[in-house]
């Protein structure tokens, strides 16, 4: 694909970009339509870093709104190799509180009708999702997340629900039952078209509150509207020191299997 003008791609909220070095903001076109926003271009310690909103500048794309291929191509266009997706998210087990990270490892896919693939003919290509998140990254993730006394997880399940509604009780007692850790509803298919085109994709899941199925539980307490933007309000401010920590920790030459997730994968 093209130039190379960025190594690492990050996915997340706006409020981040303002804090990177030397801004240029690129328009990216793709087959499959435009990017959710223009790309912001800049350095993490001497590090080309591309960002863009998942959601929009003005958050204008819901979960299930998101062209989640035009996101994933633009990325891989501008030469980036590893993508890092952190997400706002919700707890299905106690013991994974609110405020703590957690760096997921697999997703279950709740979705429905989302496009999910960049191979829809005419050779039939099929990539593996047996390992959708790059291990190499989630080490070196964790790794930078305890050194700043993060409270963070190393590995979890992450369902991924079509939105925008939220989960009934009774679904998310059954996630929660199913021992999975995170729910969310943009994970899909974010990750795996990142592994559909060989680039090595990290979650973090920032935990704001407890899904509804844990509600009443014994040492789940009640939390309020104003409690949880406080704990959404600090996780990105957790999150912001991490990734400026972790960017310039990411292993330069990538001997994880992601790039050449396409050997293999046609027949
Ligand atoms: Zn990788």
């Amino acid at each position: 694909m093209a130039e190379k003008r960025a190594e690492v791609g990050i996915f997340g909220g706006s409020g981040f970009y303002s804090f990177l070095e030397n801004i240029e903001e690129v328009h990216v076109e793709t087959p499959y339509g435009p990017p959710s926003n223009k790309i912001a271009i800049g350095e993490i310690s001497g590090k080309k870093v591309a960002f863009l909103p998942r959601h929009g500048s003005d958050h204008q794309y819901p979960p299930h709104m998101i062209n989640y291929r035009a996101n994933t191509w633009a990325m891989k266009s501008l030469g980036v190799g590893q993508i890092i997706g952190p997400c706002a998210s919700g707890s299905l087990q106690p013991e994974i509180r609110p405020g703590s990270f957690v760096i997921c490892d697999q997703f279950i896919d709740r979705t429905s009708g989302r496009k999910d693939t960049f191979y829809d003919g005419p050779i039939a290509t099929h990539v593996s999702a047996a390992d959708p998140y790059c291990a190499a990254m989630r080490a070196v993730a964790y790794e930078t997340a305890k050194e700043l006394d993060i409270p963070v997880v190393n590995g979890g399940t992450v369902v991924v629900i079509q939105g925008p509604r939220f989960s009934t009780r009774s679904e998310s007692k059954w996630f929660s039952s199913m021992g999975w850790e995170v729910i969310n509803m943009t994970q899909y298919p974010e990750a795996y078209l990142a592994r559909e085109l060989e680039m090595c994709y990290l979650n973090i899941s920032l935990i704001t509150d407890y899904d509804v199925g844990l509600e009443g539980m014994p040492d789940i307490p009640p939390v309020s509207h104003e409690e949880v933007i406080k704990v959404f309000n600090e996780n990105n401010d957790k999150l912001r020191n991490l990734l400026f920590a972790l960017v310039p920790k990411l292993p330069e030459v990538r001997d994880c299997s992601c790039y050449n997730a396409l050997e293999g994968a046609r027949f």
